[in-house]
């Protein structure tokens, strides 16, 4: 039904914007006053999917990774999930392939672009205690090959950027955007 890709440095805090955007579905797909088809939320990650951090450490390694992660997409897609993909996914071709696996059998798609500056994931990677650092080399090599999302390409739009600032994600905007095909506008100031 749609494909929400998750994208952002490592350790910009994708994951937890990735579970609060699946809470806020499924409550939205729980209450009573949804009355459309039945769907489940399906969230695939490096950690469903049994991917080690350290996988990103070479090439070599990496393309594996991917490999898995990008079959996990295409078994997942289908007219009654949510997929929820939360990964790196900074490689703009990547993007774009899992894009046209979605288009291929025609689910909405959105991107979520996790905003957090180099300096803040360098010192949350540092921080983190669930054993999933990135080694400090890959963390530098990763922040400088990243390929920023862009609202102006169809495979990242519609496009939501949530910065570490900010509260919540916009599940509104989100679950208009995969119900519906409805984007809100950009703020005119008007
Ligand atoms: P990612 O999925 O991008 O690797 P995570 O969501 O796993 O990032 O978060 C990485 C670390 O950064 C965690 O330890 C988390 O507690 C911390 N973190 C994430 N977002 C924030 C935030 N907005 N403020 C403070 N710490 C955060």
């Amino acid at each position: 039904m749609a494909l929400i890709t998750i994208s952002g440095y490592p350790s910009s805090g994708k994951s937890q914007r990735a579970a609060q955007l699946k809470r806020h579905l499924e409550s939205r797909l729980a209450d009573p006053s949804y009355t459309g088809p039945t769907l489940s939320v399906v969230l695939l990650s490096d950690d469903t999917l049994n991917i080690d951090r350290s996988s990103y450490n070479d090439s070599r390694s990496e393309k594996p990774a991917r490999g898995t992660l990008f079959t996990a997409v295409q078994r997942s897609l289908a007219q009654n999930t949510i997929v929820i993909v939360d990964s790196l996914n900074y490689i703009k071709g990547f993007r774009y392939q899992m894009y046209c696996v979605a288009r291929e059998i025609k689910v909405r798609v959105c991107t979520v672009y996790v905003l957090a500056t180099p300096d803040l994931c360098k010192q949350w990677n540092t921080e983190r205690t669930d054993g999933k650092a990135y080694a400090p080399e890959t963390l530098a090599n990763l922040l400088q090959r990243y390929e920023e999302p862009s609202s102006m390409v169809r495979w990242d739009s519609p496009l939501f950027t949530v910065s570490w600032t900010d509260e919540d994600v916009p599940a509104d905007d989100i679950w208009r955007a995969i119900t519906e095909g409805v984007v809100k506008p950009p703020n005119t100031g008007t």
